[in-house]
């Protein structure tokens, strides 16, 4: 039988031998850890502790700044030693709070409710708000916002996003092997606050095991299916994702509650589980750290807040061919300027990429009106007339081609021949448009 898919898309080699077998250790301890006041989309948090002041792990420092937003909280225990702009992976400055680590881990306290499940939907929804818990794909949307849908968009449907489709990332397909009853239990939660009794969880057929683990998880729970996804990129974009397991088209400029689906990663889905069972808040994440360029190749739970500089040492520094170093995967994932930038609640992994794979961007030629770019693109856009109108500064005329429906997957990219930055003239009309 045919496996699930969309139209579109691409087979980029997948490259995951590199972290794949790695199991997850804990990074060490940093010697201090920065905590950005933004790492969501939505309003900056405002900080409530004050330089000078004593801070437990898992303790509140930073507030919402509206419904669109999520509570940060300390990483680490120990001392406030400053509240300032940083720059974060994408390259901006970010309001920021630095914690001298004291190293002795003190947490706050948390209340454990073995009994979870039993908590109504909404006392479930504020564990998940005060756990500041955000899409951990990468997109790093609140989750909070995903679980209130309006009244006249009921959702009947969720879907756990394990594809992780980009190429070398391994994050999500190591917790889907060592917390897979746990990423069960957190869709269940997911369900219980939404009211809805058909669950999905997505995997790409190149995690076989990945697959038979969740679903022994899930044997017992018949609302929930897991299904194995055709091995194509961007398989794990919600529109995607969704499309290949309802057969459900989120319309153009539409959210997935346009068709009744909410759509959470698995590493979110433990959050979640986390959260209810634990009391945890969201202090810590999984991280990929691979590439031909790292000497040593690991799946780190690394504190919200430590400085990738301080990972890559972790990991036995750069071989003599790196040559680039990537937040995220290599699709898209944003080139690093500097190592000093904090891992943040949607780093899914840090790439160094040998000399010979990077892409001199300057060196692009002009569109030779191949059409391959238009063959692949998920979304059903023309790439090829995007990247021409915005070079030439029509912005506005971009949006005639249906400009912001692009979601910056870099499949078209990957496939054309002039090697054209086609994401970065994308991403320039957006920036001076809007839509
Ligand atoms: S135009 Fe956008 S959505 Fe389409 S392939 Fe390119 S990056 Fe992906
Ligand atoms: S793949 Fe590149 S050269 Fe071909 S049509 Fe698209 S932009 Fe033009």
């Amino acid at each position: 039988m045919a496996l699930a898919t969309f139209k579109g898309g691409i087979h980029p080699p997948d490259k995951k031998d590199i972290a794949k077998d790695s199991a997850i250790k804990e990074a060490k301890s940093p010697q201090r850890v920065v905590i950005p006041l933004s790492q969501h989309l939505g309003a900056p948090c405002k900080p409530i502790v004050s330089i000078g002041q004593e801070v437990k792990k898992g303790e509140v420092i930073g507030e919402p700044g509206g419904f669109v937003s999520a509570p940060v909280h300390s990483s680490v225990s120990g001392k406030v030693i400053a509240i300032a702009e940083f720059p974060n992976t994408m390259g901006r400055m970010v309001n920021s709070i630095v914690i001298e680590n004291d190293c002795k881990e003190e947490w706050t306290s948390l209340k454990d409710n073995p009994d979870y499940i039993k908590l109504s939907a909404d006392e479930l929804k504020e564990k998940v708000k005060a756990a500041g818990i955000v899409g951990m794909g990468g997109a790093a949307f609140p989750t909070l916002v995903k679980l209130s849908p309006p009244k006249e968009k009921p959702i009947d449907t969720i879907i756990i996003n394990g594809a992780e489709c980009e190429p070398y990332l391994t994050a999500d397909y190591r917790l889907m092997l060592e917390k897979s009853s746990d990423i069960v239990e957190g869709l269940k939660i997911l369900m219980r606050i939404l009211g809805v009794n058909k669950g999905f969880i997505g995997i790409e057929n190149n995690k076989p095991d990945a697959i038979d683990k969740m679903k022994d998880a899930a044997k017992n729970e018949p609302n929930i299916e897991v299904c194995g996804l055709e091995v194509k990129y961007p398989q794990g974009a919600e529109k995607m994702l969704i499309s290949a397991l309802t057969g459900r088209e989120v319309p153009p400029r539409g959210l997935p509650m346009d068709v009744r689906v909410v759509v959470q990663n698995v590493g979110t889905a433990l959050a979640v589980y986390e959260a209810a069972r634990y009391g945890k808040p969201l202090i810590e994440r999984v991280v990929t750290v691979t590439g031909e360029g790292i000497k040593t190749p690991a799946n780190l739970m690394v504190k919200i807040g430590m400085l990738i500089s301080d990972i890559v040492d972790q990991c036995g520094g750069f071989k003599d061919s790196a040559g680039k170093v990537v937040s995220g995967g290599p699709m898209m994932g944003f080139a690093l300027s500097t190592l000093d930038v904090p891992v943040t609640k949607g780093t899914s992994g840090i790439l160094v990429i040998p000399k010979e794979g990077v892409v001199h961007t300057e060196e692009f030629g002009p569109c030779i009106r191949c059409g391959r770019c238009i063959d692949i693109c998920p979304m059903g856009l023309m790439p090829s007339m995007l990247s021409i109108l915005s070079e030439k500064g029509h912005y506005e005329d971009a949006k005639e081609y249906n400009l912001f429906d692009c979601f910056e997957c870099g499949s078209c990219a990957f496939v054309c021949p002039s090697k054209r930055p086609i994401v970065q003239f994308i991403r320039l009309a957006k920036s001076l448009t809007k839509p």
